[in-house]
């Protein structure tokens, strides 16, 4: 037997027992006659000790042992003189009469702690020792728990988990395709799924009714902090449904997961439309943690001499209360904020309403203080706050806005990571216009069901027709996303052209779904859940590498095994590739 017990579980209730422990040396000292060992495993960590008096022998060989090496230790339960408050086994310690060694291990690269001396890269490049650290793997372990918890609610509710193949045909669903080559046939490629979205939905056509997955998908894109070329969906798809029992089924899978996880109890979500988070938040999928949301002046700024505000389309200002009091220097890092490539705002205008009272803005030389007044009014603020206006194209000058707005909620401290706030949104558009390529694109994807009173704008005003497709958005992350689907093979046709697909094109890649819409697809609609931000948000993780087992790194390497890599010529002629390298 390698051991008796973990080393997180043992309490004064095991005084005497003889145990037999086995883990890795997380830390040894000497003090006296004495060697104290912390040993850890997966569980936690228990002290032993070694005395010079009773066991010289044994004791030398303790001294031998570094950190990392693996041991089993067999020895009696004490009650410590010491006791240490901040672990669990604090209050008791093993007297060892045994020890083996069965393996050493090298001097690791960084410290295995909570707080270590490993930068990011070595970390990643030695992951199977990263994980070892508490911090990490707990992650992990909450990753686990949440998946866990997920199939349980969904088995519960008749959903059934199908696996579907991870080597499929390319199809465009927004991103790039990760491919493979076919060494059977030359010069062909399989795709790797970017999610199994037509595979789903043919089960709804096969009478599967309520499908899940937990499943990797892989898309081809730069990388971000809350991306990685893989990732994991928890994607659903259910048939004979609205739109309104997709919403309450998954709005109870992510109440059940806050409340068992968590034990967080979270209100019913609101909803909020497209139009509506735009405007009010610049953003479609608001961080509603804290309020902050946009009011218009345009029509308050009229005829004063400032052609800035004139010519624009649009004019918003947000309140960041008790801001008032501002340096310049704090001016000045908001103004270099949104002016910012990234933001792309040219300027940014101030309005102080002092807390005497008085009004002080940037713009004074143009606007009375009755005119600023209504724009205080307007906005709502109290004395001591301060206004922050953008202005420019609607659409572009709203989601500067929305930075803005997010930078100002983290610089109040308004983010808070124990705080959770869900909400859905709701009557997104079908299609986005692309205006470097000039025409338009599915914004969810290209089966999403167009709001069926809007169908009839396909033709006029392709812009103005709304989807029936929803996100789930917690803390300005969007967590999940779907939609009811196209069921009906000519509608879907007529997407196709929409999306400027020839016949033989649309035939050509999808031919496959439009056949089996041809034979009885009943109504259906789902929605996918990114299980990697979902366990960050649940962690209050910066980043969806951490509760990632193996992630990439920024430029999509996997550093511990150094992939990807060349292949050998060999491997290349089986698969009929040529490579060429850039030039360098
Ligand atoms: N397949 C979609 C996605 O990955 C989700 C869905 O519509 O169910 O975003």
């Amino acid at each position: 037997m390698y051991r008796t017990n973990t080393c997180g579980e043992l309490r004064i209730a095991n005084l005497n027992q003889e145990v037999i422990l086995a883990g890795w040396v997380q830390k040894a000292r000497k003090m006296g006659g004495m060697i104290f060992l912390d040993l850890r495993d997966r569980y936690g960590i228990t002290q032993i000790v070694f005395n010079q008096e009773a066991n010289a022998d044994l004791c030398t060989q303790a001294e031998k042992l570094g950190r990392e090496w693996v041991v089993q230790i067999k020895g009696v339960v004490a009650e410590r003189f010491n006791k240490n408050s901040k672990i669990p086994t604090g209050d008791i310690e093993i007297i060892a009469s045994e020890l083996k060694i069965l393996n050493p291990s090298e001097t690791p690269p960084f410290t295995i702690e909570d707080e270590t001396d490993g930068g990011d890269e070595l970390r990643m490049k030695y992951r199977y020792l990263d994980l070892r650290r508490t911090a990490v793997r707990s992650n992990l372990e909450l990753r686990h728990r949440m998946a866990f918890a997920t199939r349980s609610y969904l088995n519960d509710l008749n959903f059934m988990e199908v696996e579907t193949p991870v080597l499929i045909g390319s199809t465009p669903e927004g991103a790039r395709d990760f491919v493979v080559p076919s060494r059977m046939n030359p010069g062909e490629f399989y795709a790797l799924p970017q999610s199994p979205q037509t595979l789903k939905q043919l089960l709804m056509v096969s009478g599967f009714d309520r499908y899940f997955q937990i499943v990797k998908c892989f898309r081809d894109e730069d990388l971000r902090a809350d991306r990685q070329p893989e990732f994991t969906q928890i994607d659903c798809e259910m048939s004979f449904v609205e739109q309104e029992d997709i919403l309450n089924i998954f709005e109870g899978l992510t109440k059940y997961l806050f409340k068992t996880i968590k034990g967080v109890d979270v209100a019913d979500f609101p909803r909020i439309s497209y139009a509506d988070a735009m405007r009010l938040y610049g953003s479609d999928k608001p961080d509603t943690r804290f309020g902050m949301q946009f009011v218009e002046i345009k029509d308050l700024t009229a005829d004063r001499g400032f052609g800035v505000f004139d010519n624009a389309e649009y004019i918003g200002a947000i309140c960041a209360e008790g801001c008032a009091a501002y340096t310049r220097k704090q001016l000045d890092e908001i103004t270099n904020f949104v002016k910012r490539p990234q933001i792309g705002a040219s300027g940014l205008i101030y309005v102080r309403y002092e807390a005497d009272g008085s009004i002080k803005s940037s713009v004074d030389k143009f606007y009375s203080q009755e005119d600023l007044k209504k724009w205080i009014d307007r906005a709502d603020a109290k004395p001591g706050d301060l206004l922050l206006v953008l202005c420019g194209k609607t659409e572009k000058t709203q989601k500067q806005l929305g930075e803005l707005r997010l930078e100002m909620g983290s610089r109040l401290g308004l983010r808070k990571k124990d705080q959770f706030n869900c909400l859905w949104v709701v009557d997104f558009p079908l299609l986005e216009f692309d205006e470097e390529l000039n025409r338009y694109f599915a914004k969810h994807h290209p089966f999403t069901s167009p709001k069926l009173e809007d169908i009839h704008l396909l033709d006029t005003d392709p812009g103005a027709v709304r989807a029936n497709a929803y996100d789930m958005v917690i803390n300005g992350v969007e967590i999940g996303g779907g939609s009811i689907r196209i069921f009906d093979s000519e509608l879907q046709k007529k997407m196709f052209a929409t999306l400027g697909f020839s016949e033989e094109q649309a035939q050509a890649q999808f031919g496959f779904l439009m056949n089996a819409f041809k034979y009885g697809a009943p109504p259906h609609g789902g929605i996918a859940f990114g299980l990697d931000r979902f366990v960050s948000i649940f962690a209050g993780l910066d980043s969806i590498r951490d509760c990632i087992a193996f992630p990439k790194n920024n430029s999509g390497r996997d550093v511990m095994m150094d992939a990807p890599s060349v292949l050998a010529q060999e491997q290349l002629d089986e698969l009929h590739l040529k490579v060429e390298l850039p030039r360098k």
